[in-house]
């Protein structure tokens, strides 16, 4: 028997010695991407926009997760979250850090080139340039629904001109749910 055949072999033996398929509902990569992104919008403090960010590499693998929050140190609290405030300096805009920008901050990788992000809501331009800037190079979305401002305008006119991709996410499943009961840890099959 060469390691091939046995490693298929020990695949197919459970612990009582029957065939066992793998599980076949399981997530794909894609679901998987977008649902972190989803999660990490659940940090959000934003009560009118909860947005995250995933920036994966080409072997499949996390290297960034980002969501819309105040910079480093200054505090939620005190930072406004409202908008359309008389003075923009009462409003979120001038201060918030898109997912984005966070996600690929936060990477604990050298660097992001040739990776994609998964995102919940098109990325605006400031996003776009840094997107471009960091070197990746596919934009995956759930929501355009900015897509008639100006700021997304340009974000596609700079994600053509430079060959970012970008491609709106169906997710197969509406809903991904995460249950801390849902694992039956007494029925599974005891660690070697
Ligand atoms: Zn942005």
């Amino acid at each position: 028997m060469d390691l091939a055949e046995m490693t298929a072999n020990m695949s197919l033996q459970n612990v009582n010695g029957k065939l066992q398929k793998k599980r076949e509902d399981y997530i794909d990569w894609r679901e998987y991407f977008m649902a972190m992104a989803f999660l990490a919008a659940k940090r959000s403090k934003d009560p009118s926009s909860q947005v995250g960010a995933c920036v994966v590499n080409k072997e499949n693998k996390i290297v960034g997760i980002g969501y819309n929050g105040m910079p480093l140190g200054c505090d939620d609290e005190v930072f406004p979250w409202g908008k359309n405030t008389p003075s923009p300096l009462d409003s979120k805009y001038l201060y918030v850090c898109h997912a984005e920008m966070n996600a690929i901050l936060n990477k604990n990788a050298a660097d992001v080139k040739d990776c994609s992000i998964y995102v919940g809501l098109f990325p605006c331009n400031e996003c776009a340039k840094i997107i471009i800037q960091s070197g990746i190079k596919e934009v995956i979305y759930l929501s355009d629904k900015h897509a008639h401002k100006p700021e997304t305008v340009a974000s596609k006119r700079m994600f053509d001109a430079v060959g970012v991709k970008y491609w709106q996410f169906t997710p197969k499943n509406e809903k991904i749910e995460i249950n801390f009961s849902d694992i039956d840890w007494n029925n599974m099959s005891p660690r070697k």
